[in-house]
Protein backbone atom coordinates (compact mmCIF):
# COMPACT_ATOMS: atom_id res chain seq x y z
CA UNK A 1 0.00 0.00 0.00
CA UNK A 2 1.29 3.34 -0.93
CA UNK A 3 1.12 5.52 2.21
CA UNK A 4 1.13 8.39 0.22
CA UNK A 5 -2.12 8.04 -0.84
CA UNK A 6 -3.19 7.74 2.37
CA UNK A 7 -1.46 11.19 3.59
CA UNK A 8 -3.62 12.17 6.53
CA UNK A 9 -2.82 8.56 8.28
CA UNK A 10 0.94 9.06 8.62
CA UNK A 11 2.56 10.46 12.19
CA UNK A 12 2.20 13.77 11.93
CA UNK A 13 6.21 13.93 11.97
CA UNK A 14 6.26 12.69 8.66
CA UNK A 15 3.64 14.73 7.11
CA UNK A 16 5.66 18.24 8.05
CA UNK A 17 8.54 16.68 6.82
CA UNK A 18 7.34 15.37 3.54
CA UNK A 19 5.08 18.93 3.44
CA UNK A 20 8.18 20.81 3.78
CA UNK A 21 9.86 19.66 0.77
CA UNK A 22 6.98 21.15 -1.12
CA UNK A 23 5.90 19.89 -4.43
CA UNK A 24 9.13 20.82 -6.56
CA UNK A 25 10.87 17.50 -6.34
CA UNK A 26 14.64 16.47 -7.37
CA UNK A 27 16.88 13.87 -6.96
CA UNK A 28 19.13 15.74 -4.71
CA UNK A 29 15.95 16.45 -2.32
CA UNK A 30 14.36 13.21 -2.79
CA UNK A 31 17.26 11.56 -1.83
CA UNK A 32 17.79 14.00 1.00
CA UNK A 33 14.06 13.16 2.27
CA UNK A 34 14.60 9.92 2.00
CA UNK A 35 17.80 10.49 4.40
CA UNK A 36 15.56 11.82 6.90
CA UNK A 37 12.61 9.63 6.80
CA UNK A 38 15.07 6.70 7.33
CA UNK A 39 15.08 7.67 11.31
CA UNK A 40 11.60 7.89 11.50
CA UNK A 41 10.54 4.57 9.89
CA UNK A 42 9.80 5.20 6.42
CA UNK A 43 10.97 4.77 2.85
CA UNK A 44 9.98 5.25 -0.75
CA UNK A 45 10.86 5.36 -4.15
CA UNK A 46 10.95 7.39 -7.19
CA UNK A 47 10.78 7.39 -10.90
CA UNK A 48 13.00 8.76 -13.67
CA UNK A 49 10.57 12.48 -12.84
CA UNK A 50 11.74 12.43 -9.26
CA UNK A 51 8.10 11.49 -7.91
CA UNK A 52 8.19 10.12 -4.86
CA UNK A 53 6.15 6.90 -4.46
CA UNK A 54 5.54 3.84 -2.92
CA UNK A 55 5.88 5.09 1.05
CA UNK A 56 6.18 2.56 2.90
CA UNK A 57 6.89 2.09 6.72
CA UNK A 58 9.94 -0.21 7.01
CA UNK A 59 10.18 -2.71 9.94
CA UNK A 60 12.90 -3.84 12.10
CA UNK A 61 12.84 -6.55 14.49
CA UNK A 62 11.71 -4.30 17.48
CA UNK A 63 8.42 -4.61 15.62
CA UNK A 64 8.46 -8.34 16.01
CA UNK A 65 6.59 -9.94 19.27
CA UNK A 66 7.72 -13.52 18.17
CA UNK A 67 10.86 -14.27 17.45
CA UNK A 68 12.58 -18.08 17.85
CA UNK A 69 16.40 -18.33 19.18
CA UNK A 70 16.90 -21.93 17.93
CA UNK A 71 18.07 -24.06 21.22
CA UNK A 72 21.59 -25.00 19.12
CA UNK A 73 24.80 -23.75 18.96
CA UNK A 74 23.74 -21.13 15.73
CA UNK A 75 21.18 -19.52 18.21
CA UNK A 76 19.68 -18.86 15.06
CA UNK A 77 16.77 -16.38 15.40
CA UNK A 78 14.00 -16.07 12.86
CA UNK A 79 10.28 -15.62 12.81
CA UNK A 80 7.48 -15.98 10.51
CA UNK A 81 5.83 -13.02 7.97
CA UNK A 82 2.25 -12.50 6.55
CA UNK A 83 2.32 -11.75 3.02
CA UNK A 84 1.44 -8.10 3.27
CA UNK A 85 4.44 -7.57 6.35
CA UNK A 86 6.54 -9.59 3.89
CA UNK A 87 6.38 -7.07 0.97
CA UNK A 88 7.34 -4.43 4.05
CA UNK A 89 10.51 -6.38 5.29
CA UNK A 90 11.29 -6.65 1.28
CA UNK A 91 13.85 -2.89 1.52
CA UNK A 92 15.65 -4.19 4.79
CA UNK A 93 18.57 -6.59 4.75
CA UNK A 94 17.28 -9.64 6.19
CA UNK A 95 16.78 -12.46 4.40
CA UNK A 96 13.02 -13.66 4.05
CA UNK A 97 12.23 -17.31 2.28
CA UNK A 98 8.58 -18.50 1.88
CA UNK A 99 7.09 -21.68 3.03
CA UNK A 100 6.32 -20.26 6.39
CA UNK A 101 3.49 -21.26 8.31
CA UNK A 102 1.85 -20.30 11.69
CA UNK A 103 1.05 -16.40 12.97
CA UNK A 104 2.41 -13.45 11.62
CA UNK A 105 5.58 -12.48 14.30
CA UNK A 106 4.60 -8.79 14.20
CA UNK A 107 3.12 -6.87 16.75
CA UNK A 108 -0.57 -7.03 16.85
CA UNK A 109 -0.42 -9.23 13.51
CA UNK A 110 -2.70 -12.66 13.91
CA UNK A 111 -2.35 -13.08 9.81
CA UNK A 112 -1.68 -16.81 9.08
CA UNK A 113 2.01 -16.25 7.90
CA UNK A 114 3.50 -17.95 4.23
CA UNK A 115 6.84 -16.51 4.94
CA UNK A 116 9.63 -16.95 7.14
CA UNK A 117 12.61 -14.21 7.91
CA UNK A 118 15.81 -14.95 9.46
CA UNK A 119 17.85 -12.70 11.42
ZN1 LIG B 1 1.60 -9.69 9.47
Amino acid sequence: MDLLENFEALPIEVQNLINSFGDDFTYDNCNLLLTKLKPLGYSFEYGLDATPYNLVKVLCKNDFDDIVTDGDESAHQWSQLCSGHAEQMEKTEYHIQTHGSGICGIKGCDVESEHYIDF
